[in-house]
């Protein structure tokens, strides 16, 4: 139920929702920049960071930092146990069945090139297919591109509509016998969209594909159930959810870990080593090589119950309401086009201004203190389909306020002249 509209209600949660509060969660919102308030419209890019997830990391390294697994002392045993609580948290905020499948990476891409190097080398070889959406953050192309390289398989691209939504109908054809992989993103970080994943893992699985969704944009703004979505892998980036920068992770359901060999090799992930063999820990120790990033995971799972704490259902109707006010009123300035139009959207609001590059755009919003992101957005192909090489993309999350968007709005209208 997480796709569909927002209830109908006659209260808007513009008045059930307490902004304020949550807004006082996040020093750095009170950060002026160029004489104003600080507008975070950033989101897509980085989210800000709540005080509890800052002062959690700090908790960690006053009282309970070590190394894990490896010693027999009380801090080992602290942050062995901070560490594994942080697993938990992300499987059960996931809907996983099993902590064991939690692997920590640094964040979605290397989730996504771990799932490529390791599952993708050994189970991909001439004339096999990895179908992918028009969607795509290079961080789900570049990947898949270069075990297609190594292996002979070979990428086919599911297309979208002129709004940029997905063609469920010839995503659906495109699955065939030869297709090992199906790998898509839940919501599109340049337009928004919002992919029908349950249906597109089912109709996958059905052809006998494995499944990878890129969480990255989803999770911030949808709640996520694993044991509803079919997802062989799911992926995402702790710091997209308030979390700190250099920790994600990787689901991979239990069924395929037979099929996910260990990718990197190292410490902590064996059981046994000579100089002849060696012997792999099980999942997750096993895609867990060296030391990882403890404090950074602790700090992620604070972020994860702080956002369960105001619960994914309020923030998705929230943030709907925000981009339903925003929409028509960005589009109503005369040049502006929308970039990105699909029925199903999250957060993201990206368009053009006639007459004005881009980046110019978002030179002069950041002169009243509004931070957006100006270009390609890491996702040239789905803008080259819409005709675009860049555009200005605001994305908000639940901090975000209807007065922010007015101020935005007259703003778009003092740079267009209009
Ligand atoms: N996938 C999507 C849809 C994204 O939006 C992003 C980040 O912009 C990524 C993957 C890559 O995430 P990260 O840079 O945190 O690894």
């Amino acid at each position: 139920g997480t796709f569909g509209p927002a209830p109908v209600s006659d209260v808007s949660t513009r008045d059930t929702f307490d902004v304020g509060s949550v807004r006082g969660d996040f020093p750095i919102l009170s950060e002026q920049v160029n004489g104003h308030p600080l507008i975070w419209f950033d989101n897509a890019a980085t989210t800000q960071k709540p005080r509890p997830v800052i002062e959690r990391i700090s908790a960690f390294y006053e009282h309970e930092n070590s190394n894990i697994h490896r010693a027999a002392h009380e801090l080992a045993a602290r942050a062995t146990d901070a560490y594994e609580d942080a697993r938990s948290t992300v499987q059960r905020f996931l809907g996983a069945a099993r902590s064991e499948e939690i692997t920590f990476t640094r964040g979605t891409t290397e989730a996504i090139n771990l799932v490529a190097q390791s599952w993708g080398r050994a189970n991909l070889g001439p004339g096999d297919e990895i179908l992918l959406t028009n969607l795509e953050h290079h961080a789900n192309i570049v990947p898949w591109q270069m075990v297609a390289d190594r292996t002979g398989a070979r990428i086919v691209v599911a297309p979208v509509d002129n709004r940029g939504q997905l063609d469920e109908q010839r995503f659906g054809e495109l699955l065939n016998s030869r297709t090992k992989i199906a790998a898509f993103t839940q919501v599109a970080n340049a337009t928004g969209t919002v992919n029908p994943v349950v249906s597109m893992a089912q109709m996958a699985r059905r052809a006998g594909a494995r499944v990878l969704v890129d969480g990255a944009q989803s999770v911030p703004h949808l709640a996520v159930d694993l044991s509803e979505l079919d997802a062989d892998f799911f992926v995402f980036s702790g710091h997209k959810i308030f979390g700190p920068t250099g920790i994600g992770a990787v689901f991979i359901r239990e069924r395929v870990w037979d099929e996910t060999p260990a990718w990197q090799g190292g410490g902590n992930m064996i059981a046994d080593v000579t100089f002849e063999r060696s012997i792999y820990q099980p999942p997750p120790n096993k895609y867990e090589a060296g030391t990882g990033n403890i404090a950074d995971a602790v700090g992620l799972a604070e972020a994860l119950r702080y956002v369960e704490r105001i619960g994914l259902h309020r923030i998705a109707a929230y943030e709907h309401d925000l981009l339903e006010y925003a929409t028509p009123r960005l589009a109503a300035i005369p040049g502006v086009t929308l970039v990105g139009t699909a029925e199903h959207k999250a957060s993201v609001l990206s368009f053009v201004l006639a007459g004005h590059e881009p980046h110019e755009v978002g030179t002069a919003l950041n002169e009243k203190g509004i931070a957006v992101r100006a270009g390609h957005h890491c996702a040239q192909p789905i803008l080259r389909r819409l005709g675009y090489e860049a555009t200005v993309r605001p994305s908000f999350a639940f901090y975000n306020t209807y007065d922010e968007i007015d101020f935005f709005i007259e703003t778009v209208r003092q740079i267009a002249g209009a």
